[in-house]
């Protein structure tokens, strides 16, 4: 298929965009570009047509099971999609008088109130747009909270093997050090290993609970309390809330801060790159130092002065805010719990009927995901997870994630969600089995894999070494 810029011809265009109905306002000379950007010009059609065929290409969670562990892609309800674009929810400009989007206001005030008390949190804040961003505004409050009290000196987050890239990632950019800590061969945390570090220098934990392995941790109450005694703070990453929403609360855990995806476990479509959501919840402690919307002046504004500013514009992605509440509204507070036991039910369902050829890496029953190592199948028939991934797209599948979490050789993650019925899941196993059988029989054919789909085996290494994100026009 050709790129949109191969189809460019000169001469071709088309007006979509409405005339300008506000004044125009220049912008200042140093931001102008010098030469007018070279954009493809295509007739309508054209770009209808190119569109259609890009999207065609895509495999979604419209198009069939899409079991990526730690990225909870489920089924959004579309409902919630109608609601989200209702003009008094999209008609609006941040700018506005006040008073002339107090439904907007109450609608952001009501999803705050069920969030906090879904996490057990004192406060909650909009303003990330996504997981990671969630991940450094937390830390940052974690900091200026220590920088407050005086205790700038702790500089260090202790992030375990199991978490997340995006953990240790954020730590760094918060300016911390990070230390890892192993966990056991329950896929726990290490409790010895996390008394050894932790110390003066501690400024907080990051965890997930349940983590990446899908194991809810049963120390998690001790976990807390040595981190607080050492003087931390414990970030909570509730990227993955669907265990345990409803159920559990990161609050009661012992946690501090946390971070929720909207766009994974709140009915916001997500995985190609859309507004998401990383709302940031905090017990009062902290609360002083959430992010503000407008600049914070030093001294002048005493209600923020704590503030430690604003990290996106305005109050963050206002429609997945709205979709949300919407999906929490429909819940109610009687059936959110069922998210939860549905998504360990389908988790544990999925699991036993794999059990024989692909059993679990770790012991006894999982939270809503679970992860299993193809190592011995690497060994004994040269089948590594990503053939096996790349086998199970000829069945019509998204597949699993792989190669993660890092502490399980020739990992699949796999994730199915509560949105799945039980034929769904029935068919899945029946593919990773099938799988299995091939790769057994005749391993070398895998490698082909996949035959179906548009690209068989890009060069990955290539591709995030020598990315070509821009197009070159001769
Ligand atoms: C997805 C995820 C993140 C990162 O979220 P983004 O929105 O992709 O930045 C962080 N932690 C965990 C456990 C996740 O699953």
């Amino acid at each position: 298929m050709k790129l949109i810029f191969e189809k460019s011809r000169e001469g071709l265009g088309c007006d979509i965009l409405p005339p300008c109905d506000v004044p125009a306002a220049p912008l200042p000379a140093y931001m102008a570009r010098k030469k007018p950007a070279r954009l493809p010009s295509l007739d309508e059609n054209q770009i209808s047509r190119h569109y259609s065929a890009l999207a065609k290409r895509v495999f979604g969670i419209n198009d069939g099971f899409y079991p990526l562990g730690s990225c909870t892609m489920k089924y959004n309800p579309k409902v919630n999609e109608e609601l989200a674009g209702l003009a008094g929810f999209t008609d609006i400009h941040p700018l506005q008088p006040e008073h002339t989007v107090r439904g907007c206001r109450k609608l952001l005030d009501l999803a705050a109130g069920y969030l906090c008390e879904i996490t057990g949190m004192d406060a909650v804040n909009f303003q990330p747009a996504a997981g990671a961003h969630g991940e450094l505004t937390g830390l940052l409050l974690i900091k200026a909270s220590h920088e407050s009290r005086g205790e700038g000196a702790r500089k260090q987050i202790i992030v375990p093997d199991s978490a997340h890239g995006t953990n240790p990632a954020s730590a760094s950019m918060a300016g911390y050090s990070v230390v890892n800590i192993p966990s056991g061969p329950d896929g726990c945390i290490d409790l010895a290993a996390l008394k050894a570090v932790a110390g003066p220098g501690t400024a907080g934990l990051m965890l997930t609970n349940p983590n990446t392995l899908g194991v809810f941790d049963p120390n998690i109450l001790e976990i807390t309390r040595i981190v607080h005694e050492a003087g931390g703070l414990n970030y909570y990453d509730g990227a993955n809330l669907n265990a345990v929403i409803g159920i559990a609360r990161p609050g009661d855990m012992g946690f501090d801060v946390v971070h929720l995806n909207l766009h994974k476990t709140f009915s916001t479509p997500h995985g190609g790159g859309g507004p998401g959501s990383g709302v940031v919840g905090c017990k009062e402690s902290l609360a002083p130092f959430l992010p503000v919307s407008g600049v914070v002046m030093e001294g002048g504004d005493t209600e923020h002065s704590q503030s430690i500013g604003r990290v996106r514009a305005f109050g963050g992605n206002f429609l997945v805010v709205v979709r949300a509440a919407a999906y929490l509204l429909t819940l109610g507070k009687e059936n959110l719990p069922e998210v939860a036991r549905n998504a360990a039910l389908n988790a544990n369902y999925l699991m036993e009927r794999l059990r024989t050829k692909l059993p679990s890496a770790y012991p006894g029953p999982c939270m809503h995901e679970f992860v299993v190592s193809l190592e011995k199948l690497k060994a004994g028939y040269g089948v590594s997870a990503l053939d096996f991934a790349k086998a199970l797209q000829d069945k019509g599948m998204y597949p699993p994630t792989i190669y993660f979490p890092l502490i399980v050789r020739e990992a699949l993650m796999i994730e199915p969600t509560e949105t799945e019925s039980r034929e769904t899941l029935d068919e899945a196993a029946e593919a990773f089995l099938s799988v299995y059988d091939q790769a057994l029989a005749d391993g070398e054919s895998l490698r082909a894999a996949p035959r179906t789909a548009v690209i068989c085996r890009p060069d990955e290494v290539k591709a995030a070494r020598q990315s070509k994100v821009c197009f070159r026009w001769d």
